[in-house]
């Protein structure tokens, strides 16, 4: 029988593993695997939200005027240089149809987003690997990997599922390495958590070069994951070509509203991001005196290595606490082997954890 086949580029991607969301038998999991915020958008975006109810028969506005003014004023940056997707992982995906023809390479970092690796081979590119440097990604090894085929370097900043990130200086010294023709592409996905004076999400990268694009989202501090809604900023050409190939509606109403309203509620913003830098540091350190391996984050989440010396091993940790209940992220797919991710939840959730880890940890040391 005869069908219709698929591009031969699709046979080189690896399958998205999705954060686990549920457990049989287990009616109210803690889900501490997608490093979504335990507190959900600000009480203003849900109404915001809400108030969209009432005119979902109208298309959405294609412009995104609204949205990307709110973005303008609070970050000081030209409405113009800024577009809008249906999660920052769409503008990523935009910004490789755009720039990558079949045989272009991409250079990634190790750990770097699967999905970015994913939209690239289906553009028919390669994908270069550069190595990281312990738990950091390495300026030397990206630019090392630079070849006259390169027009895309991505990376994290700070990076998942390390936590950790390049200060401002090490990004310019990466983008002063790279030839203007490759774009430089900064994931800001959890940028919204630094505040170490060293760091730059991209901002006064962007707006002085001709070469880099910053992605942001709404899916983690702003507690928006479900209504897919990101941003970049970046110059305009690189904002021309996205702009020419994106579809008019890839940013809906609703998703447009309640974003625009999370970014103007700052006291909540606050809120969410002292809770979560609070209990990430009790959390590692708690961690780390049971003898696991956790690099420093600037994140809302914390990456484990259970010591190869210790008689467990992450994926029997993840399934000790899957049985309690609870849910992490084992990042052999994405990441670095024999790790763990865990992501900074309620106080509550974070309690359970820390009691369950310590258990797994404590049991298995003494058989
Ligand atoms: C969560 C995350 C994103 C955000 O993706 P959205 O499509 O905006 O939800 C992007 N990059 C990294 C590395 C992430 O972990």
């Amino acid at each position: 029988m005869s069908q219709p086949i698929p591009r031969q580029a699709l046979d080189r991607c690896p399958p998205y593993v999705q954060g686990k969301s549920a457990i049989a038998g287990v009616e109210n999991p803690i889900k501490l695997s997608s490093n979504e915020s335990p507190f959900g958008p600000s009480p203003h975006a849900r109404e915001a939200f809400r108030q969209t109810a009432e005119t979902l028969h109208r298309y959405p506005d294609g412009g995104q005027t609204a949205l990307r003014q709110v973005i303008a004023s609070k970050f000081g940056i030209e409405e113009e240089r800024i577009v809008c997707g249906n999660g920052s992982e769409e503008l990523i995906l935009l910004c490789i149809r755009a720039f990558i023809d079949p045989g272009d390479e991409v250079l990634v970092s190790e750990n770097g987003f699967v999905m970015t690796r994913i939209h690239a081979l289906v553009q028919g590119a390669e994908i270069v690997v550069a190595a990281e440097d312990g738990w950091d990604q390495s300026v030397d090894h990206i630019l090392a990997g630079v070849t006259d085929k390169t027009r895309i370097v991505a990376i994290a900043n700070p990076n998942n599922p390390t936590g950790t990130y390049l200060p401002a200086s090490e990004i310019q010294r990466l983008h002063a390495g790279l030839p203007g023709t490759v774009l430089l592409l900064l994931d800001g996905a959890y940028a919204d958590y630094v505040l170490q004076e060293d760091f730059d999400s991209g901002l006064e990268l962007v707006r002085h070069s001709e070469n880099v694009i910053m992605t942001r989202t709404f899916s983690k501090l702003y507690g928006l994951a479900g209504m897919r809604i990101g941003w970049a900023y970046a110059p305009m050409c690189v904002i021309s070509a996205i702009q020419r190939i994106r579809t008019p509606f890839n940013t809906n109403w609703p998703a447009q509203a309640a974003a625009a309203s999370a970014l103007q509620d700052t006291e909540f913003a606050d809120m969410v991001r002292d809770h979560t830098i609070k209990w990430r540091e009790h959390m590692r350190e708690q961690l780390m005196a049971l003898d696991i391996i956790v690099p420093p984050s600037v994140t809302n989440f914390l990456l484990m290595q259970i010591p190869e010396s210790h008689s467990s091993t992450a994926l029997g940790a993840a399934k000790f606490l899957t049985e309690n209940g609870i849910l992490l992220r084992p990042t052999g797919v994405s990441g670095p082997g024999d790790c763990l991710r865990v992501t900074v939840g309620s106080a509550e959730e974070n309690e359970a954890f820390l009691v369950k880890i310590t258990q797994y940890m404590r049991t298995e040391t003494r058989s």
